[in-house]
């Protein structure tokens, strides 16, 4: 909120002065009084408990004690290199020690007197260490002593090189707050809204975030600024998706055409899941309703979401626009384009692939044809999303697969088109609740939760090295009932060279045990040429080559219905979702479908746990809600999501409830004053605008 206190300048602040303000703003992004508020401690000490000598053991983080100093002794030759004070309460003795500023120490401590002693305790020989207290003189004749938690702030080298460490951090800190008291703060959150949460004040909030005077106090601090920043992103997700609904006018499909109806009646090769039809429903009520539709598709791995989406496009086709699908690999890209060329061979409707290999004379004839409207359906990769792209009509855009694009990333898709396309976003990897909030929050969902008929859950082992004979036999017997094999191997950038010679050594370990002309093995990875890589995959996809080696280029949406067992190399080396992606490349026939991770025998505990959800269970949430607990949500979306997923305090993973409370809060307030127009509103109003202003493309999210 604007307030001239909080936008003082850091250096005016007492003890700062314009070096170390220089250095706050550099090396700490801190410029006012405001960031300095709000460059929360990271953990705190516990001083609020005081100990006695005797409870203390080295096992102990920080602990507060009181006591006499008996003796100080210096240690060491010609130069003192370490000084050693006795100390002693009633119940037994430690040492204290300081192997620096020893002179300035030695002229400092009195034997005989009363100290307070703050620090680690650690255990050297058969005695209590604390190495570099904490030490101040305890007040006399009082037996209290002033016990706090302790902050601990984030700083950087070359802050502490300058004098700016943890300590001046709280003293600055401890200045502001003095002054703070005083000033008359501004409230971010409604009166009503505190109350009916049993919120604290925001000055109230602030001060014990950093000075808390008790655990308690601590935690309704935490508490209040959580929920704060949680809202606020919740309210301005649903404001926009609010304002969109009401002001982005959409294109409108007025009918169901002669594409959809005779793809239905006569190119769709099975009968559509109850799943599928209700989500085509909703994409028919939305696309025909005026509005823009921005819908969120969730479905796991073989749900069929690729049919959904040529419905979908049939439907914007038949309502004269074009349409779009975006993939994210090019091996998926080319695969939706084969899929639905061949779905569609009888339709008069036009389809082409384009990925950053499209030759620049091809390139150029779907460029032109895109422009005079000549070509319908446009398949590709991120290469769709350049500037030379320009449809003549886009009417639906729909991006698979992509659980990594946020509202931010979103915004900036479809930028370029005069008319914003309907557009639905794909995902297979559901994601846990609280992600799908924040990422996608702004967005309808619809979700496929069920198979197509027929499937069974795919059967998942954990099998190490010694296992690998019984693993060649079992291959073998699959291959001779006429299923095929994936083995995926990882390939890591950091690592490629190594990873690569694995993958080579792995294909040719294969050739060995599955010989020529009995068995055909093919290779795929990222460093073949594209048409070698496609040529490739038609082989396997056809059923003439029995096993395919690849890297994780074929870890989304690749579609072989007649393979039936991923052996995963190096299991332990991939993310829970990648696990999962891969796994869901089986399992889509009717036959019984394994799959097999392979590990070293040495695991890490995290690597065990992700090995034992996917053997445990084929339920995506529950791998989904694993892959976040064990990542983190920043890693899990990847860095393109920083800006959305940097909260300064909430936690996705911890907040979980609190975060429900804050989007219902939020999306209760709208219910009741879409425009923020209400007088308790306009703090929300405010506070919102300041935040679009720094923030700048959310608004132009479509
Ligand atoms: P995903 O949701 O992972 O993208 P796909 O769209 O690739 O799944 O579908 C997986 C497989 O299921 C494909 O072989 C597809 O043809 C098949 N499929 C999709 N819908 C149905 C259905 N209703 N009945 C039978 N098979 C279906
Ligand atoms: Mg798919």
């Amino acid at each position: 909120m604007r307030n001239s206190f909080f936008d003082t300048p850091i250096e005016y602040l007492k003890g700062v002065g314009p070096v170390k303000g220089e250095l706050l703003k550099k090396e700490l992004g801190i410029h006012t009084f405001h960031n300095l508020l709000y460059h929360f401690p990271y953990r705190y000490a516990d001083r609020t408990r005081l100990y006695k000598i005797s409870e203390i053991n080295e096992e102990m983080p920080l602990v507060l004690v009181k006591g006499k100093i008996i003796t100080v002794t210096s240690h060491g030759d010609k130069r003192t290199t370490r000084l050693t004070a006795q100390f002693r309460d009633e119940t037994g003795s430690l040492d204290l020690v300081w192997f620096q500023g020893i002179k300035w120490m030695r002229d400092v401590l009195k034997a005989g007197e009363e100290y307070i002693a703050f620090g680690k305790p650690t255990r050297y020989g058969n005695r209590i260490n604390i190495v570099h207290p904490e030490i101040e003189k305890a007040e006399e004749g009082s037996e209290s002593v002033s016990t706090y938690l302790k902050p601990f702030y984030h700083t950087t080298e070359k802050c502490k090189a300058k004098g700016v460490d943890s300590n001046a951090l709280a003293r600055m800190t401890r200045m502001l707050i003095e002054k703070f008291q005083t000033e008359n703060i501004p409230e971010t959150l409604p009166d009503y809204l505190l109350q009916q949460h049993q919120l604290y004040g925001l000055k109230t909030s602030l001060i014990n975030i950093h000075f808390p005077k008790d655990n308690e106090a601590l935690q309704a601090a935490r508490k209040r600024l959580k929920f704060e920043e949680l809202f606020y992103l919740q309210l301005s997700i649903l404001s926009l998706k609010t304002s969109r609904k009401e002001q982005v006018a959409g294109i409108r499909f007025e009918k169901v055409g002669a594409l959809f109806n005779r793809f239905y009646h006569e190119c769709l090769p099975f009968e559509l899941t109850h799943a599928q039809k209700k989500v085509l429903k909703e994409i028919r009520s939305d696309t025909a309703s005026g509005k823009q539709m921005n819908r969120l598709l969730q479905g796991d791995v073989g749900s069929g979401k690729t049919i959904v989406a040529l419905m979908s496009m049939l439907l914007a086709i038949d309502n004269g626009c074009q349409a779009c699908l975006m993939a994210p690999t090019e091996i998926l890209a080319m695969q939706h384009c084969e899929t639905i060329k061949s779905l569609t061979t009888s339709l008069p409707v036009t389809v082409e692939l384009l990925t950053g290999n499209t030759k620049t004379a091809h390139r150029k004839q779907i460029l032109s044809a895109l422009a005079d409207g000549s070509l319908h359906l446009l398949i590709g990769t991120h290469a769709l999303i350049e500037d030379t792209v320009q449809f003549q009509n886009l009417g639906l855009a729909i991006i698979d697969e992509q659980h990594r694009f946020g509202v931010e990333q979103r915004a900036r898709l479809w930028i370029n088109e005069p008319q914003k396309p309907h557009v639905l976003v794909m995902t297979a990897t559901p994601i846990p609740r609280t992600l799908a909030m924040t990422l996608y929050g702004d967005l309808d969902v619809s979700v496929i939760n069920e198979l197509p008929p027929g499937r069974k859950p795919v059967a998942t082992y954990h099998y190490r090295e010694e296992k690998r004979l019984a693993l060649i036999g079992f291959l073998k017997r699959q291959v001779k009932e006429g299923r095929q094999v994936y083995v995926v191997y990882p390939l890591i950038e950091e690592s490629e060279k190594m990873d690569y010679a694995n993958l080579v050594q792995g294909y040719e370990n294969l050739g060995r045990d599955f010989p020529e002309p009995e068995y055909r093995v093919s290779i795929v990875h990222g460093r073949q040429k594209a048409d070698l890589r496609q040529q490739e995959m038609k082989l396997f996809a056809e059923g003439k080559t029995h096993i395919m080696v690849a890297t994780t280029v074929i870890e989304v949406g690749v579609n072989v219905p007649n393979a039936s067992v991923m052996v995963i190399e190096s299991a332990e080396r991939f993310g829970l979702s990648q696990l999962h992606q891969l796994r869901g490349r089986v399992g889509r026939g009717a036959e019984q479908s394994y799959c097999i991770l392979m590990t070293g025998n040495k695991l890490s505990a995290d690597a065990l746990e992700r090995i034992k959800a996917m053997t445990q269970t084929n339920d995506g949430f529950i791998i989904a809600d694993a892959d976040m607990r064990l990542r983190g949500p920043g890693d899990l979306m990847g860095t393109q999501q920083s800006g959305t997923l940097n909260f300064k305090i909430a936690d996705l993973i911890t907040d979980q409830s609190l975060l429900e409370l804050a989007r219902n809060a939020s999306a209760s307030v709208l219910a009741n004053d879409p425009h923020l127009q209400l007088p308790q509103h306009t703090v929300l109003h405010t506070v919102l605008q300041l935040k679009k202003q720094k923030k700048g493309v959310w608004e132009k999210v479509s």
